[in-house]
């Protein structure tokens, strides 16, 4: 057994390579020789049709069409917020899934918007473009942030009805333009009930072995003349470019695997002062909180169910980043990322001294980095409670928007802050309204109330004058629940178009608390701008530098643009005396099941179990369905709904999730311990054809 783990070790060692691979450099990479059957061109092909016209981006995370009528597959995690939006006590398809077995049956998912990129290119020129080494730090912000509003503006007039973004590939240095199209008619088709789609819930979240149907099918829409539309019932199904073909026989240990999807952000190109203010700060700061939120949430919810649903979307995002960020604590603890950071600096530092003209351009990029980080530690705690104040509340999250709305609409559309702009107004009364859904008083009290207590606890360099001008808080937040009208969504409709002035007369609490707040956050983020882009210079100098001195090009750190990663079906060992195989399935299903909500697997499950009843989907050697699938691939939050796709390109899995260990590896990749899991295809087929009888979608995907 050792000499065959040792062998597939070293087998898996020659494929697999950290690597979120942009568009533009797929085609330098040798993929025949890494075992692919498809060729660049196949992957992304900017003059034809290639996967990534198949691609798309839900809602932050990455999804797939997978037939010609714009079905999509994505995560049931992905969509959960939607299904509990439209949820109720009595219509609970969070706990019980929901299936629309006809088209009019499918359920707007609002608020949901699915992307395609259409093109991109370079722009990083035009984004620098007045800018020199000697701009003032915020000035440096500015002109950037000012250049690219106008690029995005100009494209989006050249290209009516597409969608423009700037991507900073390397702060300071590249910057990408990407048109994209974006469907806004989003129907929900097929949820599993949470006991599948959730499986093992917080506990196995972030876990290997996984057992958890982590999958949800939505329809996009479009206008009957094609366009891009507003959710209408005369809209007709889209019809994609190309769409994944569906392969039901998965793959099996050792075959290669790719990705198509937009990892969220990782940060291996910083340095070790900022990996060591995410250890310090950052990282233990959000995880307490997150962790105190959660549990009052689940106290609130115990005893009532239609609390415990409108909290539940809130919960789970929560729950995922704390979980997370304990293990990137854990990941800290244990390896020497941070050492390895700080060796590589020693030396860099060595070769830049090593050259007269090298230490003049280069001498002062470390320093620099080191002292902004000393500038950001200094008043960490206070920019914190000013970065959170505002989400921590619901009542004060609406307040905050209205009267930001309100002063920005006094500005010409181009120079409001980009939340703001005319078309974007649509998506913000929207979030508002339903930010309204999972609004719960004894919560938002409670959370208003905490974190003012904290800002007053600040010590007197880092006080927020806003807060400390409340006389007596219990007092102050008691006031602003008494009578409440921002909870009243005619009330929230009529304010969205007030002005100042009519806000100001409404004499609400919670909205002159937000004004009085305002120049505080203002101040805190001219201060981020200073920071922001001062550390845009060093860090271009920072890559320059790095580059000369590894004579080698580098992949840019994910930023939500569609990359590619590849690697392979592969086991790990976790911790000492411990090998995991890299495929689980039913049988697993069925040991960790109970009475326990998060393993409470349907009666359906259990009885086609019972009859072995696997049709097509068994996998030979195991004798089982296939569950979820490991593999060494580089991934990353927003990585979630992935098509996982074999060396010809067919779709066999959809990525959800990675494991406790590989959470550090959104600062350091290693193959030892990055592992990513998917739902393995022939598990969501087989629950789509024997558990949810849908065999009609199967029918669309071109499987039966
Ligand atoms: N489950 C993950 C997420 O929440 C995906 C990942 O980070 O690997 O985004």
């Amino acid at each position: 057994m050792k000499k065959i783990i040792l062998l597939l070790c070293m087998l898996s060692f020659l494929r697999a390579d950290e690597g979120m691979y942009p568009l533009s450099e797929i085609h330098k990479l040798n993929l025949k020789a890494k075992g692919f059957k498809i060729n660049a061109k196949d992957i992304y092909n900017p003059n034809g049709i290639s996967l990534v016209d198949a691609s798309v981006n839900v809602g932050g995370c990455s999804a797939s069409f997978v037939s010609d009528e714009g079905l999509i597959i994505t995560n049931h995690h992905c969509v959960f917020g939607t299904v509990q939006q439209v949820s109720t006590v009595q219509n609970d398809y969070v706990t019980n899934g929901f299936i629309a077995r006809t088209r009019e049956q499918e359920i707007p998912a609002k608020g949901l918007t699915a992307r395609i990129i259409d093109s991109y290119r370079d722009v990083s020129k035009e984004i620098l473009a007045g800018i020199s080494d000697t701009t003032d730090p915020v000035e440096r912000t500015k002109i950037i942030e000012k250049n690219s509003k106008s690029i995005v503006a100009e494209a989006e007039k050249k290209q009516p009805g597409m969608t423009a973004s700037v991507a900073e590939m390397f702060a300071g240095k590249t910057y990408i333009l990407f048109i994209h199209k974006t469907l806004k008619d989003i129907r929900l088709v097929y949820v599993p009930p949470r006991s599948v789609g959730e499986f093992g819930g917080e506990n196995d979240n972030w876990v290997w072995p996984r057992h958890t149907g982590d999958f949800s099918f939505i329809r996009a829409y479009v206008g009957p003349d094609g366009n891009t539309a507003e959710y209408s019932a005369s809209n007709k199904p889209f019809r994609p470019k190309k769409h994944f073909i569906v392969n039901p026989n998965g793959v099996d240990e050792n075959d290669l695997v790719f990705i198509l999807g937009y990892p969220g952000r990782t940060f291996r190109h910083q340095t070790s002062y900022y990996l060591e203010y995410e250890r310090d700060i950052r990282l233990p700061f959000t995880q307490k909180r997150n962790a105190w939120m959660i549990a009052q949430m689940e106290a609130a919810g115990k005893n009532d169910p239609e609390v415990a649903l409108a909290l539940s979307a809130r919960i789970k995002s929560l729950a995922n980043v704390e979980k997370n960020y304990r293990g990137k604590l854990k990941g800290f603890d244990h390896l020497p990322i941070i050492q390895n950071k700080q060796k590589e600096e020693e030396e860099l530092t060595a070769f830049i001294n090593a050259g007269e003209a090298r230490k003049k351009k280069y001498g002062d990029v470390l320093t620099g980095i080191k002292s902004v980080y000393e500038e950001v530690r200094s008043d960490a705690q206070r920019a914190n409670v000013l970065t959170n104040i505002i989400g921590s509340s619901t009542l004060l999250t609406i307040g905050n928007t209205l009267m930001k709305l309100a002063e920005e609409r006094q500005k010409p559309d181009a120079e409001r802050q980009s939340a703001y702009m005319e078309k974007n107004l649509v998506a913000l009364k929207q979030n508002l309204l339903s930010s309204l859904r999972s609004y719960n008083r004894t919560i938002d009290m409670l959370f208003l109330y905490d974190i003012l207590r904290n800002a007053s606890d600040l010590p007197a360099s880092q006080s927020i004058t806003a807060v400390n001008s409340i006389k007596n808080i219990r007092q102050f937040v008691d006031s602003v629940f008494a009578a409440p009208r921002l909870t009243d969504t005619a009330f929230v409709e009529k304010a969205f178009t007030m002005t100042i002035v009519q806000l100001k007369q409404t004499n609400d609490p919670i909205i002159e608390f937000a004004r009085a707040l305002s120049p505080e956050i203002e101040l805190q983020n001219t201060v981020n701008r200073k920071r922001t882009g001062e550390l845009n210079r060093l860090s271009a100098k920072l890559v320059d530098i790095k580059q000369e001195w590894k004579k080698t090009d580098f992949i840019p750190d994910a930023n939500s643009t569609l990359r590619m990663t590849f690697g392979t079906i592969r086991g790990y060992i976790p911790s000492d005396a411990t090998y995991f195989s890299p495929i689980s399935t039913l049988k697993g299903v069925m040991e960790k099941s109970s009475n326990e909500p998060e393993y409470n697997t349907p009666k359906k499950i259990r009885e086609l179990y019972a009859k072995k009843d696997f049709g097509r989907y068994k996998h030979k050697k195991l004798n089982d369905v296939p569950v979820a699938i490991l593999y060494d691939m580089d991934t990353t939050g927003g990585n979630s709904g992935s098509p996982v796709l074999n060396a010809k390109g067919e779709l066999i899995g959809v990525n959800f999730d990675r494991t406790f260990e590989a959470t550090i590896n959104d600062y350091a990749w290693n193959e030892s311990y990055s592992r990513s899991i998917a739902v393995d295809i022939r598990y969501v087929l087989w629950n789509v054809e024997k558990v949810g009888e849908a065999g009609f979608l199967l029918n669309e995907m071109g499987i039966r």
